[in-house]
């Protein structure tokens, strides 16, 4: 049923709006709803390739990756989702996670 009232109202359901959604809800916090204007993923997230790459100069963003994998390689066990989450590379040496 759509909401008719929300606290936190996210605008656009790429991987950025869906996943702070996500994490909202995570927190405990239903008095959120996400609004996209045509379809979840209709934007660049549509497009991506879908890599997560280490390989970058910035450790802050290293932290952000390394974050992400973990999310993504626990996501199916949290959701019953498969996201097709697949460790090669640098991930399959465990340099960062
Ligand atoms: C060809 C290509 C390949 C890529 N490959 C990778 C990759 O392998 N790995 C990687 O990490 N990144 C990749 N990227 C980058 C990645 O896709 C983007 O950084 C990411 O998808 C951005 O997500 P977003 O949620 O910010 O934006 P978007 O996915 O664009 O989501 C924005 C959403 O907001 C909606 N919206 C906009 N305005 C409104 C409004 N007023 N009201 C309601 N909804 C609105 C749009 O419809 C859209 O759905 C790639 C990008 C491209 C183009």
């Amino acid at each position: 049923m759509l909401k008719t009232y929300a606290c936190v109202l996210v605008i656009g359901g790429g991987v950025v709006g869906a996943s702070t959604l996500y994490h909202l809800a995570k927190k405990g916090r239903s008095d959120v709803a996400l609004c996209e204007r045509t379809e979840l993923t209709a934007g660049s997230t549509w497009h991506a390739a879908g890599l997560l790459t280490l390989f970058n100069i910035s450790y802050a963003v290293g932290q952000l990756h390394k974050y992400s994998v973990d999310l993504y390689k626990g996501l199916e066990a949290d959701t019953g989702q498969a996201v097709g989450f697949h460790s090669n590379g640098q991930f399959a040496f465990g340099l960062q996670s």
